[in-house]
């Protein structure tokens, strides 16, 4: 585990500009720098980096967050990873708390041992004619082998003697390079198979994916779950086609690495396949903040089809408006690496702008086998519809697909939201309330930007303090936080503490509205103010509650409560001056 503490010091010592213009060049503007968003697709600049706040926030899609959440966030890495990265970029070590030795302490020479067998497989392949001749026969240049780091196991059981020092490494059972069978007697896990080394986006390999060159079973083999390598998290391919979706704003996922690897030499360079698993949320989260548009591409079997169907149940939760998902099947006989290869890039790529949109799958295989004549059939309709329904959350793209389902049903939308016991995703427009003064924001508001430019300022909320709404929570917890470290806290570790907690999307609005406000504003002052002006609110209101008894029926106690009210406005006042 690394220590809160290190974080705050990695944050200190990183500046945040250098750390995005390693991925995006920013231009300055005013006391910020600028750039057109890398996570969503726009034409003028909208994503802004505040060098003295030392955090981003994009007024396009809302992304936002400080050095650390921006590499998580644009290289795909986790927490753990990202820290290590940056932390390695200016020089400094990790320190690790020693509390969880066991759990997830992955040894750099764990890396070191996948890339000692990278190698080895690599050197195998070029001396062995029969792997280079299955290459070619799937039509692979050399340069792509090279790119994806494709090698071969020979027809051996102990290979990998000839490629690490100690061949009784416990890292290599570890990696699950070797497997360890009765009697400690070891043997390669991967003999004479086509290697596709799995590289995380850093670069690092951190499993194989091995593929049988005859018949035999199995055809594919695929390392096990390593504390390097977690299925459900990483995609074959992501690394070396980051560019070219990012560039596309298109990503496409298949179903093998040969898949990935036969689409790369025709030139589809944004193609990334999962490796023995479901498509996972994770997956899907993941790709939909690298591009604007992911389609799956599969086979045009039953297995396909399953697949097909797993994928847009994983995807339901993770649709973000606006952007696109859509699904291809091919022809039943092909796989991409054939049908590209029988058809050319021109028309894989047309069947790629003619895929099904996953609302159009959805409505199609909802309908699928049901009469819609009968009352019956609609009503397994909306029995089979409920579970996707209500899994989305994209608020413009949950209401269409319910508008579509209840018309099918020969039910209104409302009818439908309280079959299903959900809220409406659009409320009825209400007017405006009357005295709403948009352009002074309220005190909790204005006391919520203060605290995000400097975080230390809650150590002087009084110890009762309270507030109402998300906005007063979110105040609350940063008091609590700043109570237990004795720190000073920066705005980007604050920001980082709360990264993915409930009170992120609160303390990101704020961000965004104070990140254009100038060093020299003075925010002590506005803070003392904020909270003068609340107290005086509060004065106010407990004043008018008392005296609305009117003043004979009121008690002692009561009338010098009034009384004490009073003095305590009188000298808030006075301060004003
Ligand atoms: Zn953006």
């Amino acid at each position: 585990m690394i220590p809160k503490s290190f974080v705050q010091y990695l944050l200190n010592r990183l500046d945040i500009v250098d750390v995005v213009e390693r991925y995006v060049p920013l231009k300055k503007a005013g006391a910020n720098f600028v750039a057109c968003c890398p996570f969503h697709n726009e034409k003028s600049p909208s994503f802004t980096v505040s060098q003295s706040k030392q955090f981003y926030h994009c007024f396009g899609c809302g992304a936002h967050g400080t050095a650390i959440g921006f590499v998580m966030e644009h290289a795909g890495m986790g927490f753990v990873e990202a820290v290590e990265y940056l932390a390695k970029s200016v020089g400094v070590t990790v320190p690790q708390e020693a509390s969880n030795t066991s759990q997830h302490k992955v040894a750099p020479d764990l890396y070191e041992l996948m890339q000692s067998a990278t190698r080895y497989y690599r050197e195998q392949l070029k001396k062995n004619q029969r792997a280079i001749d299955y290459l070619k026969g799937r039509g692979l240049s050399g340069e792509v082998a090279a790119r994806f780091g494709i090698g071969y196991s020979p027809d051996d059981w102990q290979n990998l003697k000839a490629a690490v020092p100690n061949y009784q490494d416990a890292g290599l059972v570890e990696t699950g390079l070797v497997i360890e069978g009765e009697g400690g007697k070891r043997y390669d896990r991967f003999r004479d198979r086509i290697m596709f080394p799995i590289v995380n986006v850093r670069g690092q390999v951190i499993g194989f994916g091995g593929r049988i060159l005859d018949k035999g079973e199995p055809k594919y083999l695929n390392s096990p779950e390593t504390p390097l390598f977690e299925k459900g998290h990483e995609l074959y391919g992501l690394y070396q086609a980051q560019k070219a979706i990012r560039a596309r704003q298109q990503v496409i996922v298949v179903e093998g690495y040969m898949d990935v690897v036969a689409l790369a030499q025709h030139g589809v360079e944004y193609a990334v396949a999962t490796l023995g698993t479901a498509t996972t949320p994770y997956h899907v989260q993941k790709l939909l903040r690298l591009s604007e548009q992911v389609v799956f591409c599969f086979d045009g079997d039953k297995a396909g089809q399953k697949a097909a169907w797993r994928a847009l149940e994983n995807a339901l939760p993770q649709l973000v408006d606006g952007k696109r998902i859509g699904f291809l099947f091919l022809p039943e006989e092909h796989d991409p690496d054939t049908y590209i290869r029988e058809f050319g890039t021109e028309a894989f790529e047309q069947l790629l702008d003619d895929s099904l949109p996953l609302s159009g799958y959805l409505l199609r295989e909802l309908t699928a086998q049901v009469d819609l004549r009968t009352p019956e059939g609609r009503n397994i309709l909306l029995q089979k519809a409920q579970p996707l329904l209500t899994a989305i959350t994209a608020p413009t793209t949950a209401l269409l697909l319910r508008k579509e389902v209840a018309a099918l049903a020969g039910v209104t939308q409302a009818e439908l939201e309280a079959l299903y016991s959900i809220k409406p995703v659009a409320a009825p427009p209400r007017a405006a309330p009357p005295k709403a003064k948009r352009s002074t924001p309220s005190g909790l508001r204005t006391l919520l930007r203060c605290l995000v430019m400097r975080p230390v300022l809650a150590r002087e909320l009084p110890g009762d303090w309270q507030g109402e709404g998300n906005e007063g929570a979110a105040i609350a917890a940063l008091a609590d936080w700043l109570r237990e470290s004795a720190d000073e806290t920066t705005s980007a570790a604050m920001i980082q503490h709360f990264q993915g907690t409930s009170y992120e999307v609160v303390f990101a609005s704020a961000q965004g509205e104070v990140i254009q406000w100038g060093d020299d504003f003075d925010v002590q002052a506005e803070f003392v103010g904020v909270l003068r002006r609340m107290r005086l609110d509060v004065i106010e209101s407990e004043s008018a509650e008392l005296l609305a008894k009117g003043l004979l029926s009121m008690s002692e106690s009561e009338r010098s409560r009034l009384a004490q009210l009073k003095d305590e406005r009188r000298q808030l006042k006075e301060q004003v001056g």
